[in-house]
């Protein structure tokens, strides 16, 4: 089947002090019609940065992508006008952030919100419109919908406003959702809810998703194919099922111990010693976990790993799994 999305040795680069550094780092993957592929990795790991290129909503003058092509559904986005891309930004792509993130405008009320994605792209009178939010939120389970509409953002919980975001998303039924940490700011039973939901509407709406997240919880929920990612590279990448029986890199292995119990209250990320390397100090040779990996050898540190094919459809980026090849830079 052909992709819907094909990301192609993407580099995406931030500027600090007018030097250039590289947060996302030659990264090749494909979402297919319908699947929901997750990325997940720690903060800082370029999973966002990686969405912002998809959509071209890099911060101008800081971020930029250095190279690599971004085909979707028959065009490439990298090398369209930001005119171009806002007709497809909202309506074939559309993307729901974490709570903090979401641009849903305190002053005026949902349905105005709702009625202003469907006028940016389609032609219906402004009854219409009403009538479509109301069944919009409907289909997100929002419940009294014809008086939601006319409420305000502050008057909903945070779930409530989430399932809006999602309503807005869907708006123009796009082919992909990008979905970025969408329950992280949520609790726990609330995120429940909105993953059974974003599953629901995925298939209803014969949508692809991205889901980017920190939490494998999540991954495990709602996601057909995982994408580890490190520093800005994708270290490991296979199919939900193989991910959770057999993960091959150190860094998965430590993410899966840091999974928390449905029950408990975990800062998930505290049980991994360290932290992602800032772009400035990243190691230039090597493998960017050595400095964290409970697994590194010597040649760690000068050695760089490649993303290779360990066992069918599972890739892994470490050198322990590169015994059989010859290893550049490493003396028999
Ligand atoms: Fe650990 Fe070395 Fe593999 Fe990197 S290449 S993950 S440091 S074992
Ligand atoms: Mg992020």
């Amino acid at each position: 089947e052909t992709p819907l999305l094909e990301v192609k040795n993407l580099e995406t680069a931030f500027s600090i002090e007018g030097t250039y550094y590289n947060a996302v780092d030659n990264v090749s993957f494909n979402v297919k019609p319908r699947q929901i592929v997750g990325i997940v990795g720690e903060s800082g790991c370029g999973k966002s940065v990686m969405s912002l290129s998809i959509m071209k909503l890099l911060p101008k003058g800081i971020g930029k992508i250095r190279s690599g092509e971004i085909h979707f559904d028959g065009v490439q986005l990298d090398k369209m006008s930001d005119k171009e891309i806002n007709k497809i930004r909202g309506k074939d792509i559309a993307m729901i952030f974490q709570e903090p993130m979401t641009s849903l405008n305190p002053v005026f009320s949902i349905g105005f919100q709702l009625q202003e994605v469907l006028f940016n792209h389609m032609k219906i009178s402004k009854k219409e419109a009403r009538l479509k939010s109301i069944a919009l939120l409907k289909s997100v389970g929002i419940s009294r919908p014809e008086k939601i509409v006319d409420e305000y953002p502050h008057q909903l919980s945070g779930g409530m406003r989430q399932r809006v975001m999602i309503a807005m998303a869907i708006a123009c039924q796009p082919k992909l959702l990008i979905a970025d940490e969408p329950t992280t700011a949520l609790d726990v039973t609330v995120q429940a809810q909105i993953l059974d939901l974003l599953k629901e509407i995925q298939q209803v709406n014969d949508m692809s998703v991205i889901l980017i997240t920190h939490d494998l919880g999540v991954v495990a929920e709602l996601c057909d194919e995982v994408i580890v990612m490190y520093a800005g590279k994708i270290v490991e990448r296979t199919d939900v099922d193989t991910l959770f029986h057999d993960p091959k890199h150190p860094y998965t292995k430590l993410l899966m111990g840091a999974i928390p119990k449905m029950d408990e209250e975990v800062e998930v990320l505290s049980t991994i010693e360290g932290i992602v390397p800032s772009l400035k100090n990243m190691p230039k040779v090597g493998c960017k976990f050595a400095a964290r990996c409970p697994q590194a050898m010597p040649e760690c540190t000068s050695v760089s790993p490649v993303l290779a094919e360990t066992d069918d459809g599972h890739e892994v980026s470490c050198l322990l799994y590169e015994t059989s090849k010859p290893r550049e830079g490493v003396q028999a």
